[in-house]
């Protein structure tokens, strides 16, 4: 140790020796350094990288080794042959070369080891071989023991060196490694120095090719700097590209991530695409770079990119298969890879446009049958009346064309709702879109305004008559749907027709028309319709006020009842009373119910205004003392009321009244509307022990059928055939006939209209049971009866009612 001391110290100039550890230490560092790097880099470019750090490392060590030679001074003329110092840096490259292949090969300790032990053997042979190349005048003798430590020690710390930098690569490791092949080259060196004594022989010369050291020196120091430099600089590209890249890898994997399509351009050139990108277009992310916008937008987003810019704009995307994507872009600046480049921001917006059509759509179609709503019937109108003024206007002298508005309402649909639930009714309705769409033609106009009202535009026409015959067309099919629908059809529709500008100019008083015709077609049979005349405005109107008032009048307490007297003809004994709706209107007075029950009937108020007659009759016949029959008209929208048999449970119970008292009165017409349903409500009231008489007998169908199919208790002889029955031959037959059919079904007969002594007598002399009519009592309140029903004393049968209903209708009747 002493030698190798006293080497350094004494042979050596100190300077030198710390400019030998500089290069050396920042060969070492840059060796370190680019062993990482090749440990990171891909077969592709691991080759030149090894060669660029065997290189570098090679001339490091051989530049340390002569600045450190020129740093030893043994006092007598030296030189190098330049072959051999060729030599030795060849060996010094190729080894070192060698081992850092080998360490690289594998991430493991025996390849670290024996990798370093390969660039020690290299640190080595460019040392011995170097000073071989040592040509002094005096005669070499080597300490051969130290020259065999300065190997241990080199190889030894240079294995080491690489476990280092390559177990686990970082910049700490980087440093520690540097220090330690710093260490194995200073060591293997100046131990290898100490090894060496020399003896001057002046005998001995130099020979003649040789380099002075100083040179050898310098250049070897100078050609190591270049190449460390060169070799930093590569470095330095290499690792400022992978950064790039790793930066564009990590955006593609957040852009990947987005569910947006996202691109990249440059200009209008696409650099970059997502997979969200791709999918959309139907390509791969990747086949879209390079593209350029105009092959995926428009022209105008491609000429306009920084219109977009935190802007949204909708724009068409073409996809691969041609079809056309709405999107929504909004682009951004982004520096990107160094460069400002867009980033544009793809959104489907296919989703959010169907939405938008179909909120388009409800607000401007009806969703049930899929027709113009009222809304949009109404713009149609105003704009089609706005053209034909436009035409008029340009040609004053031509005979103008017309427009029929018809407006189509569907007849008693009310009770297809009540009867079979809404979504029969439903039905119904798209049926009659279907039937009146099917005979229209392009141009006109079939819009829902809801409820079971349609309306149909027929702009253009050449004579009003052809407004006529659309409506009958659209009936007819509405007919024929009906012969064709399974059970029957049940639904026929009513049409009004105004015509524009025959009967108005404006579309509110061209509606109003419409519907004033409608109302006409209505009252006139149903089923058909009409034109609109002037005069049918105050009659409509005035049927339209009272349907108003109807809906009011159970409330206001308009309504009260009168009762007549139904009276045993051969006796003269009281059997009961019919009780008879009168509504007293605050302005016109009484109303007759044959003019307002029809409208009540049209309006649905019936429901309304029958269950409050059958409740005040209940109560009023449960306050009698004498248990006679209490007789009420029902309607067939009532019959035909799922409910109805409920109801008279429910009023019985809740009046007191014996059922057996309760005869409730239906006309023959009201059964054959539905006649499975009404024989259904007729069993359940049956079944209560509630008498069912049958109306007006002789005004409808007169059906024996009927009469035996349905469980009446009582024929009531309509009022037209008592009527001078007895000195009118003809009427006469016919009402012995009907009393001939009570007797043979086992039912009493009541004559209606009794109005003569005559009469009755004629009736007394055919055995009819029982008679009504003003000669033996017109209907008047019950009041007048008082003696015939013995009000005030309570009937076995009527228990005290829970609760009394304000007795409004008498109190009205009592003070009028
Ligand atoms: P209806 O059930 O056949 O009632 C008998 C009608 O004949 C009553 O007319 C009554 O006042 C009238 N009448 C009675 N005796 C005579 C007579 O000797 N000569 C003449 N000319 N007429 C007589 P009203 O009260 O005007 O009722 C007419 C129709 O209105 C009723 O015919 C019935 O169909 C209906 N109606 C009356 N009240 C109600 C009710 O509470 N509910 C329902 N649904 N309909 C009712
Ligand atoms: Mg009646
Ligand atoms: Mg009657």
């Amino acid at each position: 140790m002493l030698t190798v001391y006293n080497c350094i110290v004494n042979q050596h100039d100190l300077r030198l020796v710390a400019l030998a550890a500089l290069i050396c230490g920042i060969s070492c560092f840059s060796a370190a350094n680019l062993l990482q790097h090749i440990g990171r880099s891909t077969d592709r470019n691991r080759l030149a990288w090894l060669m660029i750090a065997a290189t570098s490392t090679g001339f490091g060590i051989w530049a340390t080794h002569f600045i450190a030679m020129l740093a030893f001074t043994p006092g007598i003329p030296s030189a190098y042959d330049p072959e051999l110092s060729a030599l030795s840096l060849a060996a010094s490259v190729m080894l070192t070369a060698a081992g850092m292949w080998i360490a690289t090969l594998r991430n493991e300790l025996d390849y670290h080891l024996v990798g370093g032990a390969v660039l020690g053997g290299g640190i080595a042979a460019m040392h011995y071989i170097g000073m071989a190349a040592f040509e002094v005048q005096g005669r070499i003798e080597w300490n051969l023991m130290l020259v065999g430590v300065s190997l241990l020690a080199g190889v030894t710390l240079a294995a080491l060196a690489l476990r280092v930098v390559l177990r686990r690569p970082s910049f700490p490791a980087a440093c520690a490694s540097a220090v330690l092949l710093t260490l194995a080259i200073c060591t293997l060196h100046f131990i290898g120095m100490g090894a060496v004594a020399i003896f001057p022989d002046s005998s001995i010369a130099i020979s003649e090719y040789t380099i002075a050291p100083t040179s050898q020196a310098f250049a070897a120091a100078a050609a190591t700097l270049v190449i460390l430099v060169l070799a930093a600089s590569a470095l330095w590209i290499d690792l400022r590209f992978r950064r790039q890249r790793l930066e564009v890898e990590r955006m593609h994997g957040l852009a990947n991530a987005a569910v947006e399509g996202l691109i990249v351009c440059d200009g209008s050139r696409i650099v970059s695409a997502n997979d969200s990108m791709g999918k959309l277009t139907g390509t791969a992310a990747a086949a879209l770079n390079g593209k350029d916008l105009d092959d995926l937008f428009d022209e105008r987003v491609a000429s306009d990119v920084a219109g977009i810019e935190g802007q949204p704009r909708e724009a068409e995307l073409r996809s691969r298969d041609g079809t056309r994507i709405p999107v929504e872009l909004i682009a951004r600046g982004i520096d990107y890879c160094g460069r400002p480049h867009n980033v544009i921001a793809v959104r489907d917006i296919r989703e959010r446009k169907k939405a938008e059509e179909e909120i388009l759509r409800l607000a401007h179609f009806d969703p049930l049958t899929g027709l113009a709503n009222r809304r949009s019937f109404s713009s149609r109108l105003d704009a089609e009346i706005a053209s034909m003024k436009r035409v008029a206007s340009a040609e004053p002298g031509v005979r103008g064309r017309h427009l029929a508005l018809l407006l189509l309402d569907l007849d008693r649909f009310k009770e297809v709702n009540d009867l079979y639930g809404h979504g029969a009714g439903d039905a119904m309705l798209q049926k009659v879109a279907s039937c009146a769409g099917g005979v229209l033609r392009h141009g006109q106009l079939l819009a829902r305004l809801g409820g079971d009202e349609f309306a149909i535009i027929v702009p253009n026409l050449p004579d009003p008559q052809a407004a006529g015959r659309i409506a009958a067309s659209v009936l007819a099919a509405m007919r024929e749907e009906n012969r064709a629908a399974v059970g029957g059809g049940l639904v026929s529709a009513s049409i009004g027709i105004a015509i524009y500008p025959l009967d108005a100019e404006d579309q509110t008083s061209l509606i109003s028309h419409a519907d004033t015709a409608l109302y006409r077609a209505k009252t006139e049979g149903r089923d058909t319709y009409r034109y609109f005349e002037a005069s049918m405005g105050a009659e409509a109107r005035d049927k339209r006020v009272m349907e108003h008032e109807l809906r009011q009048a159970v409330v206001r307490g308009e309504f009260y009842l009168v009762y007549q007297p139904q009276k045993e003809i051969s006796s003269g004994r009281m059997v009961g009373f019919e009780a008879l709706i009168r509504w007293r209107h605050p302005e016109r007075g009484d109303v007759s119910p044959a003019l307002f029950i029809p409208v009540a009937e049209d309006s649905g108020a019936i429901g309304q205004i029958g269950d409050w007659v059958l409740e005040a009759a209940c109560e009023e016949a449960a306050r009698w003392e004498n248990p006679l029959t209490i007789a009420v008209n029902v309607s067939a929208v009532q019959l035909h009321n799922p409910n109805f048999s409920r109801k008279v449970h429910e009023t019985l119970l809740k009046s007191g009244l014996a059922p057996a008292r309760l005869e409730l009165e239906i006309t023959e017409t009201a059964l054959v509307k539905d006649m499975p349903r009404a024989l259904a409500t007729l069993r359940q009231v049956k079944a209560l022990g509630v008498h069912v008489a049958m109306d007006d007998f002789g005004t409808g169908y007169s059906s024996l059928s009927n009469l035996r199919a349905f469980p009446f208790d009582k024929i009531k002889i309509d009022a037209s055939f008592i009527k001078a029955v007895d000195t009118n031959g003809q009427v006469a037959a016919i009402v012995r006939a009907v009393l001939g059919l009570g007797r043979g079904l086992g039912l009493p007969v009541l004559a209606e209209g009794v109005e003569t002594l005559g009469e009755l007598k004629f009736l007394d002399a055919e055995a009819c049971e029982i008679g009504q009519g003003y000669y033996l009592g017109k209907p008047a309140p019950i009041e007048a009866f008082d003696d015939l029903t013995g009000h005030g004393k309570r009937t076995p049968d009527a228990p005290a009612p829970r609760e009394r209903r304000p007795a409004i209708s008498r109190q009205r009747v009592r003070s009028a």
